[in-house]
Parts: C-alpha cells; sequence; structure tokens
C-alpha cells in the first residue's frame, strides 16, 4: 500500500474545482462517461494497430445507481490503468492523459474521437462526491490497482483483486447532492449529454417482449424478458455519410433529437468538412409557425458525440439559430467565455461556412426542384430575408434563389422579373418598378387596376419586406419598389389611360372637394376614376414615402421573433 499528496498546488485547486470550475455540478457524469468512453476507444484503437493484443469483444460502459450505500458507479471494459499510470494520470492534477495519448500517436489516432483536453475532468467527481474510488486493471498483464481520495489532497493506492479488464469509478455521492442517486434524475443526464454517444451505455434493465411463438394458442398473453437498457444511440446520422442515408433516415433522426416535435422538417444540410477544421452535422430547416413562438427545441452542439450545449450563439450565424439539428465538432474550444469564442479564429471560420454551405443548399434545391422549392418558400423565406440582411455573404450568394411571389402566386427571382417587366414597368427615369402588394384582400382593388394595365404586382408581406427593400433598391441602381396603391403609379404608365369618365368636371370636383374634406391633403391624394376597370369610382393613396417611414418606425427597436436587435440599415 502507498500514500501520498497528490500535488502542492491541488490544496488550492480543489476547492476550486469543487466551486468553480463547473457552474453546473450534473456534467460530472458526462465528465466520467467521456473518461469510459475515452478508454474504450484508446483500447479499440490499440488493438487495432496490433498494440494490444486482447480481444476487443463488444465493450459497453455501465452507470449504476446504489442507493442504499448513496454510491454512483460508473464502470467500463476499456484500456484500464496500471498503478503507475494512476499515479501519473489520476495524481498529478491537470495532467492530462488524453492530451499526451493524442501526442504519441498523433497520427494515427487522429479521428479515435478522444474527448479529454484539459486533465480535469475527473476531479469534476469531488462536485458531488465526498469520497472517490478508482478500481482499475490495465489491458496490459499487471495486477489491478484500487485507489481512493477523501477529497483532500491526501489519497491512498494499494493492489486490488479486479479480474477483468477496466476501470470502475466509484462516487460516495456527498449530502448536499442526493439528488444524482434518483434514478430519473441520473436518466435524464444520460439523456441529455450521452445520448448519441459512440460506445454503448447500460442504465438498468427493462422488459422486452419475446417474438410470438408460430404456435401460440389462441388466448396467448405477450412474454416478456429482461434486457440491458442502453440509453445511447452509438452510430446517430450526422456520423454517416450522406449516401448511406436516405430522406427517411434524415427524418427520423430529426425525432430522434426532438422526441416531442411531430411536425416533419421541410429539408436537411448534411454539413461534413476536415479542412481546415473538423465540422459535422446535420441541419434542419422547420416549419416555421406564422407567429413564431419562441422555439423550444434547439440546435444542439455535440463535441465528439458528446452534447456540449444548446447554445450556438456565436458558432451559427444569427440568422440560422431558427434551424434545428446538430453541429459536432472537436474544434470549437471547450470550457471558454462565449467573449473568447466569438474571438477565435476558427469560430468565425465554422461560422462562415455553416453560412456558405446553407447558401449552397438552398440554390441546389432550388435548381434541382424549382416546384418543390416554392411549395416551401413562405416557410422558409423569412430566415432567408434575415439572412440577407444580416450576412453579406449569405447575401451575395441569395439573389441566386430568393424568390419573389406575384398576387397570382407565381414565383420569379430578381433577375427574372427585371426582365419580364423591362419594357412595361419604367418610370420617367427610366427605372423598372416593381409593384408590390402587402395584404391581398385590403388593396384588391389597386391590385385589379394595375394588372388591367398588364403589370405584375408581387405580394411581399413579410415583416422584413421595408427593410429588403431598401437594401435591393441601394444595390440595383436601376430599380424602385412600389406599393401598388402608392400616388405615383398612374406616373410611371405609359400606355394609353382609356377610362372614360362617366362623371362631368363638375361632378368630379364636387366629389373630390367632399372627400378632401374628410382625409388630410398633405397626407393622401385623391384620385378620381384613375384606374381604368377598377370597380371603384375614387382612390385615395397615399405618398409611398410617408408609408414606408411609417412602416419603418412601427418595426423599429426591439427583437424580432427573439432574434435580437435588428441590423442597423
Ligand atoms: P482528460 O480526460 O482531459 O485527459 P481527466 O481528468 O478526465 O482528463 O482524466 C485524466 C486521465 O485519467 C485521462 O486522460 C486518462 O488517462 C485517465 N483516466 C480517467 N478515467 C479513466 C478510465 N475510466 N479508464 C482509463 N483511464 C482513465
Ligand atoms: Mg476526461
Amino acid at each position: 500500500m502507498s500514500s501520498g499528496k497528490i500535488n502542492v498546488s491541488v490544496e488550492n485547486i480543489f476547492p476550486l474545482i469543487k466551486k468553480f470550475l463547473y457552474s453546473d455540478h450534473e456534467i460530472f457524469l458526462r465528465e466520467l462517461v467521456s473518461n469510459a468512453t475515452d478508454a474504450t476507444l484508446k483500447l479499440k484503437h490499440l488493438t487495432s494497430i496490433g498494440e494490444a493484443k486482447v480481444e476487443y469483444g463488444h465493450p459497453t460502459i455501465e452507470v449504476k445507481i446504489d442507493k442504499e450505500n448513496k454510491k454512483l458507479h460508473i464502470i467500463d471494459q476499456g484500456i484500464g490503468m496500471t498503478a503507475e499510470e494512476v499515479e501519473k494520470y489520476i495524481n498529478q492534477v491537470a495532467f492530462s492523459g488524453a492530451e499526451e495519448f493524442l501526442d504519441k500517436y498523433k497520427d494515427s489516432a487522429k479521428d479515435t474521437g478522444i474527448i479529454g483536453h484539459f486533465g480535469l475532468g475527473f476531479y469534476s467527481a469531488f462536485m458531488v462526491a465526498d469520497k472517490v474510488e478508482i478500481i482499475t486493471k490495465s489491458y496490459k498483464d499487471e495486477p489491478a490497482a484500487y485507489w481512493t481520495c477523501d477529497g483532500s489532497p491526501e489519497f491512498t493506492m494499494e493492489p486490488a483483486d479486479k479480474k477483468d479488464r477496466g476501470t470502475e469509478i466509484v462516487l460516495h455521492i456527498a449530502e448536499d447532492s442526493v439528488e444524482f442517486l434518483e434514478e430519473s434524475r441520473i436518466r435524464e443526464l444520460l439523456q441529455k449529454y450521452n445520448k448519441f454517444m459512440p460506445i454503448p451505455i447500460k442504465f438498468g434493465t427493462k422488459q422486452q417482449a419475446l417474438p410470438k411463438p408460430d404456435d401460440a394458442p389462441e388466448d396467448y398473453k405477450t412474454e416478456y424478458e429482461t434486457v440491458d437498457n442502453i440509453i445511447n444511440n452509438p452510430t446517430p446520422a450526422w456520423t454517416k455519410q450522406p449516401s448511406e442515408l436516405t430522406a427517411e433516415d434524415y427524418k427520423s433522426f430529426y425525432h430522434e433529437l426532438y422526441p416531442m416535435q411531430f411536425e416533419e422538417p421541410l429539408f436537411n444540410i448534411h454539413l461534413n468538412v476536415d479542412h481546415p477544421f473538423n465540422l459535422t452535422g446535420i441541419l434542419y430547416f422547420p416549419k416555421l409557425a406564422k407567429d413564431m413562438q419562441i422555439q423550444r427545441d434547439k440546435i444542439q452542439l455535440y463535441q465528439n458525440q458528446v452534447f456540449v450545449t444548446d447554445n450556438v450563439e456565436g458558432i451559427v450565424p444569427e440568422f440560422l439559430t431558427m434551424l434545428k439539428g446538430v453541429i459536432d465538432s472537436p474544434d470549437i474550444p471547450l470550457n471558454v467565455s462565449r467573449s473568447y469564442l466569438q474571438a477565435d479564429g476558427n469560430v468565425k471560420k465554422i461560422s462562415n461556412y455553416i453560412t456558405r454551405k446553407v447558401a449552397d443548399k438552398l440554390k441546389s434545391l432550388f435548381t434541382e426542384n424549382r416546384e418543390d422549392f416554392e411549395a416551401k418558400w413562405n416557410d422558409i423565406k423569412i430566415v432567408l430575408e434575415y439572412g440577407m440582411l444580416s450576412e453579406p455573404k449569405f447575401y451575395e450568394k441569395a439573389g441566386a434563389f430568393t424568390l419573389y411571389p406575384t398576387v397570382d402566386d407565381q414565383y420569379f427571382t430578381l433577375d427574372e422579373l427585371k426582365e419580364k417587366v423591362k419594357d412595361t414597368q419604367t418610370d420617367k427615369d427610366g427605372k423598372l418598378v416593381l409593384l408590390y402588394a402587402g395584404n391581398k384582400d385590403a388593396q384588391h382593388s389597386f391590385i385589379d387596376a394595375a394588372k388591367a394595365k398588364g403589370y405584375e404586382v408581387l405580394l411581399l408581406d413579410s415583416p422584413l419586406v421595408p427593410h429588403l427593400i431598401q437594401k435591393l433598391e441601394a444595390d440595383n441602381e436601376k430599380l424602385v419598389f412600389t406599393r401598388v396603391d402608392a400616388d405615383h403609379i398612374d406616373n410611371l404608365i405609359k400606355k394609353e389611360d382609356t377610362a372614360i369618365s362617366k362623371l362631368s368636371d363638375e361632378e368630379k370636383e364636387k366629389l373630390k372637394t367632399a372627400i378632401e374634406g374628410v382625409v388630410p391633403a398633405a397626407t393622401y391624394t385623391v384620385q378620381l376614376e384613375a384606374l381604368d376597370s377598377s370597380a371603384a369610382p375614387f382612390m385615395i393613396t397615399q405618398p409611398e414615402f410617408m408609408r414606408r417611414m411609417k412602416e419603418m418606425s412601427q418595426m423599429g427597436g426591439g427583437g424580432m421573433y427573439g432574434m435580437g436587435n435588428f441590423p442597423d440599415m
């Protein structure tokens, strides 16, 4: 038996770990299951390169509650440790065994998916336990070791008689952490952090129906057997190649990710890059509700299949945070502040990559199946419009697939529209004039009148339209958007006005004076029978610029849909 002091600096570190290392005490389980996973993946690697001459088999990780004795066990069948290794990897706090392992096996171990980085994960156990035991046996032919520590820097170590390879960690749960002895709490944590980890994780048992025998009698009652309850899916869809997956697979993964979500996603984007950073994932465009309540299901960030957070702010460009799905990248710095995250070069690259990838996918959806894309347009437009306004890189690409629907449900790109109206809808300065309505019912008489003149009328009804129009006009010198009920629509009309007045001039004057008496002349213009074939005897219009001012001031300030502040225009 040996005993000693872990490290002089530890005396100061321990209370820090207990209190401040992780604000969330629950992550101890994530760390210990990650270590068990690392240990198993290390063994897999060593057997595959022939360095460990043992059978890899089908190792699992087990999490077990012993409520009576207030203990929680995490048991793996991985690489294990010799006494010497415990001394080195466990006693030397902040010495990262994982880091060393990766250094040593640099090239061959790159893709093993080992998680540890900081050499502090193990000590997070002391956030919830007042005593921790390790019983471990290395894959090497050496005696097992037993280590225990009560949270002070003193530890003891002695040989153990464990026969099978692997490591068992025993936590003596502290009085203030008894919640971690509850089955429901542990199940919840495993579901949250470990749902897609690469090694099967066993937690308790469950009843499983036996297949009905062929010669079952009439009154056959289903029989059950007790089987291990495996809580995770070790090979989630995002770890596979797109070519291995069907449309159905993507959909069922969506529901696996969000069990409470019953709507089908509109389409998905499979992310897969390994240079200059490593990132995989699947993003889904959800069907957005009209009123867009705060989205409960968010994009989840993983690191080597370990859940990290569902706050992807800074990693995913803001306009895409309305999407759903997963991103898995070992190259996003962990355990660091958000501001650091934003300053990190890799993180910015990742965000740009995602923007580009989403734009490319939208473009290919548009070119490959335009009809389908048009059908989905109303569900996705708000995300795209917001992207165009907030991400210059996205704006550059979006012209190729952004659609402008007409009041008759036809969809055009901006280029198509320009081509279509170039001979019929210009003003005196030679600018193309695109007429649009914001509300089909309210503006129907203006719409009918404009259509009767042979004009295209767009239906632009999203709340971002005033901003988008301003941007498009700024970037397209020869383009103006004009509301279909604007006062100067008549000025751009080049064709002969064919309306024949049924009122005498005197009658017209009278009518005009009467109307002007009730509407403020400074803000409205009264037109009599100005628009042919319109059923309306007169129309009251408002100058375009006044309307826009009003719309913008109504929209200004405040966040949109929880997307944060609106970009300054
Ligand atoms: P990290 O995982 O970042 O290296 P930890 O504090 O979580 O840091 O673990 C320290 C080291 O202890 C690991 O790198 C590993 O060498 C060793 N270790 C921890 N848990 C196990 C385990 N279950 N099996 C084998 N080795 C382990
Ligand atoms: Mg670790």
